[in-house]
C-alpha cells in the first residue's frame, strides 16, 4: 500500500474540512504525511509523581492534586496568571500567560484534578507553564495508559477542533488496522547492521508504544532514517557534481598575488590564514570545483583571505566576485578591498541597490568585456543582466544571511561553476555543518591576528544604570566610541521602535555633550548610510541602533557594545553583536543590560557571553540549549528541510553513522544500481519530489 498516494480526507474522523486545515497548517496532505507527523512529547500516564520528586529537568509528568487559589499578576500584555496547586504535601506554580479569562472560567479551586506540564526552574523554585488539566473522573474515564503521545498543532487547528487529541483519536483506529504494513524504506542489510527496528513497527511504535523501550527503538530507527536520508542526497549530489563539472584551474600564483605580498600586505598573515590560503589554494589548482565554507571568528580576517584567493584568480585569467549580505557590508568590503590593494593596478567595482542606472550600464559593460577584475556588491549581482566575461571564483560574505537558492544561482555566471568561497562568522557546530552544508569543505580560521585583547564582557541588571553611564564617558572621554543595541523583533516592531527612541532621548540628556547617531531599519537608505557614516568617521561618538549593526562593520576605534534587554536575544546575535568591538588595539567591552528576573536559560545564556569569547564553544552551547530548531533565525533562514524526528544537538553521533554509512553505500555504488539498493533510489527520489529544496542542497 502506498500510503503517499491515499488522501487523508478519506480517514475516518478526517473529511475536507480537517483535511484542508492539515494542509494549510501543516502541509499534511496524505495518509504517509500523517503517519510521519510523530509526537513531539510523550506524558508517562503509567504513574503520578509527587511534588517532592520534582528535580531539574524532567519530562512530561502527571500530578494530582487541587488548586488552592489564584492570582492575576502584572497589567496589560505582560499579565500573567498564577495558581497555587498542592498535592497535598507540598504546593507547585501553574502559570499561563495567554487564556487567563478561560482558565478561571474553567478552573475551579478545591477540586481534584490531574495536571500535566514539564516543571521548569524559575527564580530557584519549580513551575509548570500552560500545564494540561483534566478533572479526576475525566482522567479516568479517558483510559489512557502508559505513555501518551502529544501532536503539535496550530491555532487554527485548534479552533478548528483539531487538537493533539483528535489528531490521536484518527491516527489509533488507522495503526491498529496496518494489516499490511508500511513499505520498508531501508535495505534489509541497513536494518540488520544496525539491529534497527522494522518501518511498520516504528510508526506503530512512535504513535502508540508499547512500553518505553519500544519507544525508544522506534524513534533510534526513524531518526537515523530522517539523518541517513539526508547525508545520502547531499553526498549522492556531491559526487554527482564532481563528476560532471570540472573546475577551472588556477594553475600558477603570478604577479598580482606575489606582489600584493611582498609589497601591500599591511602586516603579517597569521598562521590560521596562511594555512587556510594553502587550503584553498590546493583545490583551485585540482580541476574539480571548490566548494569551500570558511569559518572564521568575528574579527579574524577573513576578507584578507577573501582578497588573496581573488588574487589568484586573477593571476589566472579570471575574474572573481564578492557578495555581502548588506549595502553596508558591500560598501565597507569595497573601502577596505581598493585600500589593501592600492595602485597594484586591479580594478575593481561596487554594484549595489542604489547603484544609479547610468552607472550600471557602464560597470555591466567593463564586466562583459573582462577588463573588471573584481566585482563587489549584494545580491544586485546575482541578477541575470549582470554578466562576467570569463568568472572564475565567486566569494559570499555572511553565508548565512543567503538563501541556498541565491547561491545556487551563482553557478549559472559562467559556462563551468566557479570556484566558491563562502565565509561565515556565526561558526556551526560541526554536526549542523554536516547537516546544513554536507557538501562544502570546511576551513576553520582559529586565531585572531595578533595585539587584540580579549573582549571583557559583563552582565548588568538595569538598576546598574548609574554607573554604567559613567563608564560611558570615561570611555568616550578617552576618545572611544559607544554602540548601544536595542533588540527588535518583528511582531512589536513599533513597540521595540519606542524602545529605541526613549533609550535614545535618554542618552541624549544623559550625554548633552555627546554627538549620537541613531540606525535603524525603518530609516531611508541614504540616512541610514549618513548617520552610520557619521559614526564611521568619528562624528558621532556614540550609536544607538538595533541589530541592523549586526554584521560584519568593523569599526576599530569602537570599543564599548551595550546590549540594552539582552535577555531577548539569542547566543549567535549577541556575540555577534559583541563582535563590532574588539577591533582595535584598545581594551573594548560588551555589557549586557536585563532586567533582574531571569528565567533558568536566559541565565545560563548571560553566563557563558561572560565566560566566553569563542564563538564555536558559543555556538555549541547554544544548540544545546536551544536545539537546532529554534537556532538563531539567521542559521535558520539557511536550512534547506526541516527535522521532524532527529535532533542535531542529541543526536550527533547517530548523524556521524549515517553520513559514514551513506558514504560506504556510495564508495560501493556510485550510481545506486545495485538491486538491493533499488529502494534507496525509490525514498530519494519521493524526498526529492516532495521539497523541491532537497534537489538543489548545494
Ligand atoms: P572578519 O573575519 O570578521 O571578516 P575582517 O576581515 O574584517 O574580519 O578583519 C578584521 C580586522 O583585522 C581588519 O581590520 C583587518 O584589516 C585586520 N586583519 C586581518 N588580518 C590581519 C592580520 N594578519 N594581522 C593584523 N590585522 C589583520
Ligand atoms: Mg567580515
Amino acid at each position: 500500500m502506498d500510503f503517499s498516494m491515499q488522501d487523508i480526507k478519506y480517514l475516518p474522523g478526517v473529511g475536507p474540512k480537517r483535511a484542508e486545515l492539515f494542509a494549510k497548517e501543516l502541509g499534511i496532505r496524505s495518509v504517509e504525511d500523517l503517519l510521519y507527523h510523530f509526537p513531539y512529547k510523550y506524558v508517562d500516564r503509567s504513574r503520578f509523581y509527587y511534588l517532592h520528586e520534582i528535580s531539574g529537568n524532567m519530562p512530561f509528568i502527571q500530578i494530582r492534586g487541587q488548586i488552592l487559589r489564584f492570582e492575576k499578576i502584572g497589567e496589560g500584555p505582560t499579565q500573567r496568571l498564577s495558581a497555587i496547586f498542592s498535592d497535598g504535601n507540598d504546593t507547585i506554580e501553574l502559570v499561563w500567560f495567554k487564556g487567563i479569562k478561560f482558565i478561571l472560567e474553567k478552573y475551579k479551586t478545591g477540586i481534584e484534578y490531574v495536571v500535566f506540564g514539564k516543571p521548569a526552574a524559575f527564580n530557584g523554585k519549580y513551575n509548570i507553564v500552560h500545564p494540561d488539566i483534566e478533572t479526576l473522573s475525566q482522567y479516568n474515564s479517558a483510559g489512557q495508559t502508559g505513555l501518551q503521545p502529544f501532536y503539535n498543532t496550530t491555532e487554527k487547528m485548534k479552533t478548528g477542533f483539531l487538537n493533539s487529541k483528535s489528531i490521536q483519536k484518527i491516527i489509533f483506529p488507522f495503526i491498529q488496522q496496518l494489516k499490511t504494513g508500511v513499505p520498508e524504506t531501508l535495505p534489509a542489510y541497513i536494518l540488520k547492521k544496525f539491529a534497527l527496528m522494522n518501518l511498520t513497527e516504528s510508526i506503530i511504535n512512535v504513535h502508540f508504544p508499547k512500553n518505553a523501550y519500544a519507544l525508544n527503538k522506534a524513534r533510534q530507527r526513524l531518526k537515523f532514517e530522517e539523518l541517513f536520508y539526508i547525508q545520502l542526497s547531499i553526498l549522492r549530489q556531491t559526487k554527482w557534481r564532481e563528476q560532471n563539472f570540472s573546475g577551472f584551474v588556477f594553475a600558477h600564483i603570478g604577479h598580482y598575488f606575489n606582489t600584493f605580498f611582498k609589497d601591500y600586505l599591511p602586516f603579517e598573515l597569521t598562521g590560521a590564514q596562511k594555512r587556510v590560503l594553502r587550503e584553498i589554494r590546493t583545490d583551485v589548482g585540482s580541476g574539480r570545483q571548490m566548494n569551500r565554507l570558511l569559518q572564521g571568528d568575528v574579527g579574524s580576517g577573513k576578507t584578507l583571505v577573501a582578497l588573496m584567493a581573488m588574487l589568484m584568480a586573477i593571476d589566472n585569467g579570471y575574474q572573481a566576485a564578492l557578495m555581502a549580505p548588506t549595502e553596508i557590508l558591500a560598501n565597507q568590503h569595497y573601502e577596505t578591498i581598493c585600500n589593501f590593494l592600492g595602485d597594484l593596478g586591479i580594478n575593481v567595482a561596487l554594484l549595489t541597490g542604489s547603484t544609479r542606472p547610468k552607472a550600471r550600464e557602464e560597470l555591466h559593460a567593463r564586466l562583459r568585456s573582462g577588463e573588471l577584475n573584481i566585482l563587489i556588491g549584494t545580491h544586485a549581482l546575482i541578477e541575470d543582466v549582470v554578466k562576467f566575461s570569463n568568472l572564475g571564483l565567486v566569494v559570499i560574505d555572511e553565508q548565512h544571511r543567503f538563501g541556498v537558492k541565491q547561491r545556487s544561482e551563482l553557478w549559472k555566471k559562467n559556462v563551468q561553476p566557479p570556484h566558491i568561497l563562502v565565509m561565515t562568522a556565526t561558526p556551526i557546530p560541526r554536526t549542523l555543518a554536516m547537516t546544513l552544508y554536507g557538501d562544502l569543505r570546511v576551513s576553520v580560521i582559529d586565531e585572531l591576528p595578533p595585539g587584540r585583547k580579549p573582549i571583557q564582557t559583563f552582565h548588568y541588571y538595569q538598576n546598574k544604570r548609574q554607573t554604567l553611564n559613567q563608564f560611558i564617558a570615561k570611555q568616550v572621554n578617552a576618545g572611544r566610541q559607544v554602540y548601544i543595541v536595542y533588540p527588535l523583533i518583528q511582531e512589536s516592531e513599533n513597540m521595540d521602535l519606542q524602545d529605541l527612541e526613549n533609550g535614545y532621548e535618554y542618552i541624549r540628556e544623559v550625554f548633552p555633550q555627546y554627538k549620537i547617531s541613531k540606525v535603524h531599519g525603518k530609516l531611508k537608505a541614504a540616512e541610514k548610510d549618513y548617520q552610520m557614516q557619521q559614526f564611521v568617521s568619528g562624528a558621532t561618538q556614540i550609536m544607538v541602533a538595533t541589530t541592523v549593526i549586526e554584521v560584519g562593520v568593523n569599526i576599530p576605534n569602537a570599543s564599548v557594545m551595550i546590549i540594552e534587554n539582552a535577555e531577548r536575544f539569542g547566543l549567535a546575535q549577541l556575540h555577534q553583536l559583541r563582535g563590532r568591538v574588539g577591533r582595535g588595539a584598545e581594551q573594548s567591552y560588551c555589557i549586557l543590560l536585563t532586567g533582574y528576573k531571569l528565567a533558568s536559560d536566559t541565565r545560563k545564556r548571560m553566563d557563558i557571553m561572560v565566560k566566553s569569547n569563542d564563538g564555536f564553544e558559543i555556538s555549541e552551547a547554544d544548540l544545546q540549549l536551544r536545539g537546532p530548531g529554534d537556532i538563531d533565525g539567521t542559521i535558520q533562514s539557511g536550512m534547506p528541510f526541516e527535522l521532524k524526528i532527529a535532533n542535531l544537538a542529541q543526536d550527533g553521533k547517530m548523524l556521524e553513522i549515517a553520513r559514514r554509512t551513506a558514504d560506504e553505500i556510495l564508495q560501493d555504488d556510485a550510481t545506486l544500481s545495485k538491486p538491493e539498493n533499488n529502494i534507496l533510489v525509490a525514498r530519494l527520489k519521493k524526498l526529492n519530489n516532495k521539497s523541491s529544496i532537497w534537489g538543489i542542497i548545494s
